[in-house]
């Protein structure tokens, strides 16, 4: 007799057979009260016909990210005016990674960047930095915020050759040109980077 797959999903609880004529497999349990076989993961059902063995084969789709509100977020800086600028969001910071999403797009305004008075976003951020910031709704484009303790650039590069600019002295400096350049730093600059990329 051939094994048998359905392509048809089964969820957590979904009856796939009477006890009698299989046995629970993998991913599988009984129910008592029904004498029925449930599945307990999302996947296909698999019945091992000579076996007599049902089980459920895990379905390997990654869980689908998308920024809530209050959700801290990695963007992109894509373009810069005086008053807002707008960022791809790429990432999504949760329990102590950063999550791959998206893209989305992400506006965030002068009046959301800091407790403090900003005169203009040319002087906090350059277009290709990196930032870290909180969202204010539950739908794309999200309204960000880079008020919060923590939020702001975690990764930039250097206006004149490129390089990666490390933070020292409560300056963003180039090791390589040594020019200085002034940004909404956040705490987590770089280390945040480096964490993800030690991540598989
Ligand atoms: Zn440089």
């Amino acid at each position: 007799m051939e094994n048998n797959v359905k392509d048809k999903l089964v969820y957590p609880s979904t009856p796939l057979n009477v006890i009698e004529e299989f046995f629970p497999g993998e991913n599988t349990y009984v129910d008592d009260e029904k004498g029925l076989i449930r599945a307990s993961i999302v996947g296909k059902p698999f019945w091992d016909n000579a076996a007599r063995l049902i089980k459920v084969v895990p379905t390997r789709k990654r869980r689908y990210v998308v920024p809530r509100e209050n959700s801290v977020v990695v963007g992109v800086i894509q373009n810069i005016r005086t008053d807002f600028l707008l960022a791809t969001i790429i990432g999504m910071y949760d329990n102590k990674k950063i999550i791959p999403t998206g893209p989305f797009a992400g506006v965030l305004h002068i009046s959301q960047v800091s407790q403090e008075y900003v005169k203009s976003l040319y002087d906090l951020f350059a277009v290709g930095d990196v930032i870290l910031a909180k969202t204010m709704n539950n739908y794309n484009p999200y309204n960000l915020s880079t008020k919060a303790p923590g939020l702001g650039v975690i990764l930039s590069s250097c206006g004149y050759c490129g390089h990666v600019l490390l933070f020292r002295e409560g300056k963003l400096v180039c090791p390589r040109c040594k020019s200085s350049f002034s940004r909404l730093v956040s705490k987590n600059y770089y280390n945040i980077m480096m964490q993800k990329e030690l991540k598989p």
